[in-house]
């Protein structure tokens, strides 16, 4: 399935939820949902009729996926995966798209939005552990230390990323030095430990993978 290149607000308006996908732009009253338009295709008044189960589950899933930026053959392999390990599996997944490289560039403040962290990786801006690595899809582990290349510390966007969004500070599991661009991945996080997605029912995802 080729990667969705549309009107991304489109997307967040189409689930009725901020996906974070524009930066700057979606921490501002120029957000789609702050304006409260009516999502592509949806009554203007706000009535819908019952969604089915399945239904339901297909709109949690696609929310997810869309937040990381996935197309689904990979999503899916990140589910497989989930599913093969110890404990449950919702969580699991959480925990697998947590670790990625990509995801953890956005954690650490070095981009806006996990679209420009992913290109950030692509172009080789990026070191894990002093080895340059450009695959976004790559799984950091605990006590990996996550820095932008030496020749790539005065590219714009990643210190405009960086003095926009390092004032908020970086989620628990991590570490941050902004002075260097280094960063590390402390540990693991709990499912209750990811705050800002509290509200995705991973339970609904598994079940529309177990059909
Ligand atoms: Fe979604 Fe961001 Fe666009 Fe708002 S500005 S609708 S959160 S992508």
């Amino acid at each position: 399935m080729a990667r969705y290149t549309g009107p991304v607000c489109r997307l967040c308006r189409a689930e009725n939820k901020k996906l974070m996908l524009k930066g700057d732009r979606c921490k501002s009253d120029k957000c789609a949902i702050n304006r409260k338009r009516p999502a592509p295709g949806k009554d203007p008044k706000g009535r819908q009729g019952k969604r089915s189960d399945y239904g339901v589950q297909l709109r949690e899933k696609q929310k997810l996926r869309r937040i990381y930026g996935m197309q689904e053959k990979q999503f899916r392999l990140f589910f497989q995966r989930a599913l093969r390990m110890a404990g449950i599996t919702g969580e699991n997944l959480f925990v697998l798209l947590e670790r990625r490289l990509d995801n953890v560039i956005y954690r650490l403040r070095f981009a806006s939005s996990r679209s420009q962290a992913r290109q950030i990786v692509l172009h080789g801006h990026v070191t894990v552990n002093g080895r340059r690595v450009s695959i976004p899809s790559y799984l950091v582990k605990p006590e990996d230390e996550i820095a932008i290349r030496e020749g790539s510390r005065n590219l714009v966007i990643i210190k405009e990323a960086l003095k926009e969004f390092g004032k908020s500070g970086v989620m628990p599991w991590f570490h941050l030095d902004p002075d260097t661009m280094k960063g590390k991945f402390l540990a693991v996080p709990r499912r209750s430990d990811i705050t800002d997605l509290e509200d995705i029912k991973e339970q609904m995802i598994v079940e529309y993978y177990s059909k």
